[in-house]
């Protein structure tokens, strides 16, 4: 069969895309569709398929922990998913590969599930390919034993994340501007994907130091950090949980586009990869 020297560098480049994060939008998504579904649901039942992705509790502790109980609320708080119950809180960092699917029949599990909760209202499935996610059962509230969530930031697209008080929080940061967007200790909903969308939409490099950033600069950037986050949960709001994945972001406009061009001026979209986290800006709208 004949195939199109563009078209089969587009089927290569789709299998080298390498899964990413979740962040902000894609986890407030995820919480919607679950809090549409599940809230108010009684657990009837909780198998653990890969007890690796469980922390701070064996397996059956797990499962016996949350049997009984019922969903309240599902929200996002910055890369973690935390799910309210009666007495306990769940709380889910996906990492990289963790993906949440709802299914209306019970089905026998695959070697990538890792956990599935029964409900009235069909199963909550929680697979991960490289199982690097990590799920926490905690006493409602306390979450003093979740890896990496304490001393975080505001969330980006917190409503009282004023101008005002971005500017003052960025001034405690040092380093490459990329790094201090993505340090959930500045604000935290930001990963390796959209600081590179936002950086385009201020018109920064990613190298730039946080120092070297002008006061206009500054400010921006806070306006490109609000409308690109809020841009991306508009257009995701609608999304099936069961069809969502990071490898779905088909709007970005320069992350992963390495060698496409550049929506704003049309000039070649450059790549640099470090420590395995692949970077992207334009040379033309950025400074
Ligand atoms: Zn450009």
């Amino acid at each position: 069969m004949f195939i199109s020297k563009n078209a089969e560098t587009s089927i290569k480049h789709q299998l080298l895309v390498s899964p990413e994060m979740p962040e902000l939008p894609e986890l407030e998504v995820i919480a919607n569709r679950l809090a549409e579904r599940l809230t108010g649901c009684e657990i009837q039942n909780v198998e653990v398929h890969d007890h690796i992705v469980i922390h701070g509790k064996t397996a059956g502790e797990f499962e016996e922990g949350s049997i009984g109980e019922t969903f309240h609320s599902f929200r996002p708080d910055g890369k973690f998913i935390i799910m309210e119950m009666d007495e306990h809180d769940l709380v889910v960092n996906p990492m990289l590969t963790g993906r949440f699917r709802l299914l209306d029949k019970h089905r026998t599990p695959t070697k990538t599930d890792m956990f599935s909760i029964r409900t009235e209202k069909g199963t909550l499935w929680y697979y991960d390919r490289k199982r690097m996610g990590r799920a926490y059962l905690v006493l409602k509230g306390d979450y003093s034993d979740v890896a990496g969530f304490s001393g975080r930031g505001p969330s980006a697209l917190d409503p009282s994340l004023t101008l005002e008080i971005f500017k003052e929080r960025i001034r405690r940061h040092r380093g490459q501007i990329k790094n201090v967007l993505r340090n959930q200790r500045f604000v935290k909903g930001i990963g390796n994907a959209y600081a590179d969308e936002i950086l385009l939409y201020a018109g920064i490099l990613p190298f730039r130091r946080r120092s070297t950033l002008s006061d206009e600069e500054t400010v921006k950037l806070y306006k490109a950090m609000r409308t690109v986050l809020s841009r991306v949960l508009e257009i995701i709001s609608h999304r099936d949980l069961n069809e969502f994945g990071t490898e779905k972001r088909d709007f970005l406009m320069v992350h992963n586009r390495g060698g496409g061009m550049c929506p704003l001026c049309g000039g070649r979209v450059s790549e640099i990869t470090a420590n395995r986290f692949k970077t992207n800006y334009c040379q033309t709208c950025q400074k």
